[in-house]
């Protein structure tokens, strides 16, 4: 059973994504170490004894319609209610709608160990917290006053409604239309796919954040509105009104994440209410609904990026349970009696490691992300800005690398159980099924990677990147000037891959530069998994480096060597595919005609 690795992400986050310096620096205020270390326990615990239990159970039973209302597994509704209890809902929330305001480094960290316990019931809340943040931005004052405290609480839920059937990735063509009422308020007609938490039957309201098109838009993403459109309306003293006229029609068979209901919400058809046309109420202004979307993105393809972080650590500490336990064979150098445990095998072994690295390289990736988050909260002018541009350079990275690596862990976890991990009740497959939505929502991978190549690295000129590349080798310097033994040849590794993710990167600006679009995506998704794979070299390094104390030195900067004598070889074969491998995926076209 999953327990949540609280010390090595507090760890993680003190040592290797920037808490510490946040700390010195005076950034985080009244909060103390004592207090993030509670809280970090507490979330753990949490996880561990609450929510994972009941995973299995939500994959099994699933989320089910039953005559047009959402029934959800077994124990979950308690679950969620002890949950919200708990505050957990409120963590980053602003004080003056009740929440708690902490930094996003937290929130990350508490989010990595419920999607350990349950991606699907994690999923819920993550919807919720992406709506606060989209209301809290742009919605006008008695939108707020009316909904975020609910929302803060937990009390009542919200969702995102971006997708249609035919309207996913490119969302300017979205058909769901907004008609202008008298009265200020707006009519919502259409129908929305893929909705996550769309009904359920954990609260008794539900509020929807709906992207939609008023009559006279312009076309495109220039004509696109954001309307909050509740299941009930609102009455003035607070208490639930009249049912709006929208409902979820059917739930999605999925691969995974069963326990977390997927949605066909249809607006305005007329099955509730004595008029046709769900009332939404406008979120910021006209038109202007899909930068508000875009202001909580980030935020979320983060979220998204802790689910590859989670569901990774989980299926890696089940796999080497397993292969503790689970002997065959004899291994070269076994001592013991019989057949060795697997794990002794040279192969397994090497699997674990892989999974391992690649979980702490994610994670890693993952929290200097929040960090900069917070940073750019918490500074103003030319930091604030600096701030900015790197949890915007490192926001698709974080969401790609770490759901990428969610699933090729849990893939590998599947293949260190044997036959028995392809076999349900030992938990591994269904990591493997719940990772797998994780590189396509919020922007599949394909999108994250043409957002860096053409938005992130042109940032300040390539500047910023270059500043980046430049602190990167100031890590790689300090592992050769440690002399330590136990680095084997990292300082090198580390330098070779660094090269090569400068190398890749002016290679895609000059490209850019001189107008070859499509010579720069044709590599862009090899360029992002080199840049997560050079920083997973090194944070690991980073980690390594760091003298704490608690006896874990010599296994991280062992864990640290491994990685780069091991995975770092191929950024060099990444780079190749950047530099190189345009003009033969243009020549090569044909083939799939
Ligand atoms: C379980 C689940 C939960 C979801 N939850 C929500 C939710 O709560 N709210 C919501 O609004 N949506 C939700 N979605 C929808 C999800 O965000 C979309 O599925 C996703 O954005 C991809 O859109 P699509 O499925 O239409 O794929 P498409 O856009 O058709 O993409 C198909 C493939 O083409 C690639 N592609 C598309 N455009 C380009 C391009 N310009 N350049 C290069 N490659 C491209 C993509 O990378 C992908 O590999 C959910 C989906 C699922 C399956």
């Amino acid at each position: 059973m999953y327990k949540a690795p609280v010390e090595e992400i507090a760890f993680t986050l003190k040592h290797v994504a920037g808490m510490d310096e946040a700390f010195a620096a005076g950034k985080f205020g009244e909060l103390g170490e004592d207090l993030v270390d509670a809280i970090l326990a507490e979330a753990g615990r949490f996880a561990s004894e609450e929510v994972a239990p009941l995973g299995d159970v939500g994959d099994r039973q699933g989320a089910r319609l039953i005559d047009g209302a959402v029934k959800t597994p077994e124990g979950w509704r308690d679950l969620y209610h002890n949950w919200i209890a708990g505050g957990w809902n409120g963590l980053t929330a602003p004080e003056d709608f009740g929440g708690q305001n902490l930094p996003h480094m937290l929130h990350v960290a508490a989010m990595e160990m419920w999607n350990s316990g349950s991606m699907a019931f994690a999923l819920g809340p993550t919807l919720t917290m992406g709506a606060i943040e989209a209301l809290e931005k742009h919605g006008s004052d008695d939108l707020t006053a009316t909904f975020l405290p609910k929302m803060v609480s937990g009390e009542w839920m919200g969702t995102m409604n971006l997708t249609e059937p035919h309207a996913g990735s490119d969302l300017g063509v979205l058909k769901t239309r907004a008609e202008r009422r008298d009265d200020g308020t707006y009519r919502i007609f259409g129908q929305k796919i893929f909705i996550t938490w769309g009904e359920h039957d954990f609260t008794d309201n539900i509020i929807h954040l709906v992207l939609a098109r008023l009559p006279d838009a312009p076309p495109g993403t220039k004509g696109i509105s954001l309307f909050l459109v509740p299941k009930f309306l609102v009455n003035a003293d607070g208490s639930l009104g009249t049912r709006n006229d929208l409902f979820c029609h059917s739930l999605e068979h999925k691969l995974g994440i069963h326990g977390s209901p997927t949605c066909t919400m249809i607006y305005g058809d007329g099955k509730f209410g004595d008029e046709r046309g769900a009332i939404g109420y406008l979120v910021g202004e006209e038109n202007r609904g899909l930068a508000c979307m875009f202001t909580m993105m980030n935020n979320a393809r983060l979220a998204v990026g802790m689910q590859g972080v989670a569901i990774a650590e989980a299926a890696t500490q089940k796999a080497v349970a397993y292969a503790k336990e689970r002997t065959q064979g004899r291994a070269p150098g076994w001592s013991g009696e019989g057949m060795s445990p697997i794990i002794e095998h040279p192969d397994i072994a090497r699997t674990l490691l892989t999974m391992k690295a690649l979980t702490q390289g994610a994670r890693a990736i993952a929290y200097a992300c929040a960090h900069a988050v917070d940073m750019a909260h918490v500074s103003t002018g030319e930091d604030a800005r600096h701030w900015q541009e790197r949890s915007s350079l490192l926001t698709p990275i974080a969401k790609s690398f770490a759901t990428d690596a969610g699933v090729d862990v849990a893939s590998m976890g599947i293949q260190v159980h044997g036959g028995m991990g392809f076999i349900e009740e030992t938990g591994a497959a269904r990591y493997l099924r719940d990772a797998r939505i994780a590189p396509i929502y919020e922007g599949t991978n394909g999108i994250q990677a043409i957002d860096l190549v053409t938005r992130k690295l042109p940032l300040s000129d390539g500047d910023h990147m270059r500043g980046f590349l430049a602190e990167l080798r100031q890590i790689a310097a300090a592992v050769a000037a440690s002399n330590r033994p136990g680095f084997g040849e990292t300082a090198a590794r580390l330098d070779a891959s660094i090269a090569d993710l400068a190398d890749a990167t002016d290679w895609l600006l000059s490209a850019l530069g001189a107008g070859k679009l499509a010579e720069a995506l044709a590599g862009a998704t090899a360029y992002q998994r080199l840049f997560g794979l050079a920083l997973t070299g090194v944070y690991l390094a980073k980690g390594g480096l760091a003298e704490t104390g608690d006896g874990k030195e010599d296994q991280r900067m062992a864990l640290c060597r491994f990685a780069a004598e091991n995975l770092l070889a191929e950024t060099a074969a990444l780079k190749d595919r950047v530099v190189n491998g345009a003009a033969s995926l243009a020549a090569a076209r044909s083939v799939l005609d």
